[in-house]
């Protein structure tokens, strides 16, 4: 019987150990999700530097062409204005020129405070680029961690699962049903340590005379608020 429960409390740790194995690998698809979907933000980010860039680009180039478009009007009016047969007229055509000075010294202005901008933008662009150069060479390094990862825990629990399956072999029937079925309402654990004479599993206290039959071994005993196997462990392991 010594023999049995100890297979169980094996079968146990190893059932506890693939668990964990196995939500670990659930965990890793959400993680490479999450850092695809991090450098996905940062390349949006650098195109958005890039759209604004080019939207302030297009404009200057509009700009630039209002004020050729201008200086050619100011040159003809000043050809015109050498042709003009009176002083209302000249007056006139002196205001439109004028005016046209003015337009150019605004649009000029504009272009500089766009120039402005695209110097900021430059700037935001660069450290973007950087960002994101960071971010995706990062990213493939953890990427190809995971994946190693994934391959290393589903080798373990492979592993464990053969490990299982062999010493299932030396558990009567009768042992592994109860087993199945403690497992099945308790989360899994069927098989719980004695800790400072306490149940493993719900810590509830446990009469001396049913510790000193826990420690015997040489019965399957179950705790009786839970319903767990209960297995003595010297106190080192
Ligand atoms: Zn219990």
């Amino acid at each position: 019987m010594k023999e049995i429960l100890e297979a169980i409390y094996q079968i146990q740790k190893l059932d506890d150990q693939i668990r964990a194995n196995q939500s670990r690998l659930d965990q890793i698809p959400k993680n490479i999700a999450d850092i695809q979907e991090s450098l996905k933000q940062s390349r949006s980010r650098l195109e958005e530097v890039t759209r604004q860039q080019n939207d302030l680009a297009k404009q200057r180039k509009g700009l630039e062409q209002e004020v050729e478009q201008t200086l050619a009007n100011i040159k003809k009016h000043q050809t015109q204005l050498l042709s003009v047969k009176t002083n209302k007229e000249y007056s006139t055509m002196l205001h439109e020129i004028e005016g046209e000075k003015k337009k150019i010294a605004d649009i000029e202005e504009q272009i500089l405070a766009i120039m402005e901008n695209l110097e900021k933008l430059g700037l935001q662009e660069s450290e973007e680029k950087n960002v994101f150069k960071l971010a995706e060479s990062q990213s493939r390094g953890k990427q190809q961690e995971l994946d190693r990862e994934a391959a290393a825990f589903s080798a373990q629990n492979d592993e464990m699962k053969k490990n299982k399956q062999q010493a299932l072999t030396s558990l009567p029937g009768d042992i592994l049903a109860l087993y199945d079925r403690i497992g099945k309402a308790r989360n899994g654990i069927a098989v719980v340590t004695v800790r400072n004479g306490a149940c493993g599993g719900c810590f509830g206290n446990l009469p001396t005379q049913l510790l000193n039959r826990i420690r015997d071994m040489d019965k399957v005993i179950t705790c009786e608020n839970c319903g767990r196997i209960l297995i003595w462990q010297p106190p080192q392991q």
